[in-house]
């Protein structure tokens, strides 16, 4: 019973840390400001000590394995008829993408979790499940339906076309909709990796349509943070263009799970969302449209910190209405829903200033 109540006391939104591994371009072995003891992260900086501590830290050497192991759970809670929310935040670089998706040899958390689903499915002969998948990104406060039969061009809303932008509707029994949004039946695991591979390459962060935008390719020369380009190895210019989108957008993937079990039917929905970077603007020193840019991404993130902490202190009003992300998950965030947020950091002595932004972000979620 204690143990019971221990547990309801954390709560159902769980803050998870993990720091990338240094991908180190030289010899020379620099000592990371960054350093973790159990759940404890401190990083120190010209003689400032800021520690956080979170439910649970994943180092340098954790796999995938370790991040799953943690993520599993809580697709229990969405087998079960929980929404569910899974959430990469950090600056750019410091691995989102690689926790949610992985790479061809660690495949990451969105993978997984629809070969966990079906597995699961598979086994449970008490019910029968279906699934359907819907994938989305969010840029500029526009939406884009990333599984449309006909490709939409890139970024049409910023041009004055709103057509890929979708909108959301709250029904009257508290659920959210994204009117218009593409939601695949996937049968099986086949199928659904299908339709996961067709949404990423349909992504702006995809290589494919990197050239799309390569008019506002300019602006990202003379980042002070060249740290960050060189972890996203290849040519030098497409790297400036992939870091610009990856900062720009938030991208959306969302399993709706049907449970039947006798006459009852139960409908949940499983977000694993890959938030747009976190890094502050005055450092970019980014001016114009992408300066409006790194203004929606960082309005819908401090939206969702200010919901987080909101929902966590049991405020009576949690202001989901401040953005098109949080619009998008509120039926996801609050009462009966279980959250994840992975806060992604970087080790380099560089990022210390953007480490300690996030770590605050962490903490104000916890
Ligand atoms: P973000 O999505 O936050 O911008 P990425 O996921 O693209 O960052 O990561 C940047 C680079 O670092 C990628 O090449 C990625 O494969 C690599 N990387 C990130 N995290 C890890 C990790 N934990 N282990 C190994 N490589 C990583
Ligand atoms: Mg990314």
């Amino acid at each position: 019973e204690a143990l019971g109540k221990l547990i309801d006391l954390k709560g159902s939104i769980r803050v998870f840390c993990r720091v990338r591994p240094s991908i180190s371009t030289s010899n020379i072995k620099i000592k990371s400001p960054v350093t973790v003891e159990q759940e404890n992260i401190a990083v120190r900086a010209v003689g400032i000590k800021k520690d956080s501590s979170v439910d649970r830290v994943f180092d340098q050497e954790s796999t995938q394995d370790d991040v799953f192991h943690e993520v599993k759970p809580i697709l229990r809670s969405a087998l079960d008829g929980h929404n569910v929310c899974i959430l990469a935040f950090g600056q750019t670089g410091t691995g989102k993408t690689y926790t949610m998706e992985g790479t061809s040899d660690n495949l990451g958390a969105v993978p997984r979790a629809i070969q966990e689903l079906f597995s699961h499915a598979a086994q449970d002969t008490s019910s029968t499940y279906s699934f359907s998948i819907s994938m989305l990104e969010v840029y500029m406060g526009s939406l884009r339906d990333l599984l449309a039969p006909r490709q939409q061009p890139l970024f049409r809303s910023i041009e004055g076309n709103t057509t890929c932008n979708l909108s959301i509707l709250a029904t009257t029994s508290g659920s959210v909709q994204v009117e218009g949004l593409t939601d695949v039946a996937v049968p099986d695991l086949k199928k659904a990796n299908q339709w996961y591979c067709r949404g990423r390459r349909s992504r702006s962060t995809s290589g494919t349509n990197v050239n799309n935008v390569s008019s506002r390719s300019h602006w990202w020369v003379g980042l002070d943070r060249v740290s960050a380009c060189a972890v996203c190895s290849g040519n030098l210019n497409s790297t400036q263009f992939y870091l610009v989108l990856a900062l720009s957008v938030c991208s959306l993937t969302r399993i709706t799970i049907r449970r039947c079990g006798g006459v009852t039917e139960q409908v949940s929905k499983l977000w694993l969302v890959d938030l747009g970077g976190s890094e502050r603007l005055l450092k970019t020193g980014a001016s114009g449209l992408t300066m409006d840019e790194g203004k929606a991404i960082n309005l819908s993130l401090s939206a969702l910190g200010d919901v987080i902490a909101a929902l966590r202190r049991k405020r009576s009003h949690v202001p989901y209405r401040n953005s098109k992300l949080t619009q998008i998950l509120s039926d996801s965030l609050g009462d009966g829903s279980k959250v994840v947020m992975v806060v992604h950091i970087s080790p380099s002595k560089d990022d210390v200033g953007e480490t300690i932004c996030s770590l605050g972000f962490a903490k104000r979620a916890r």
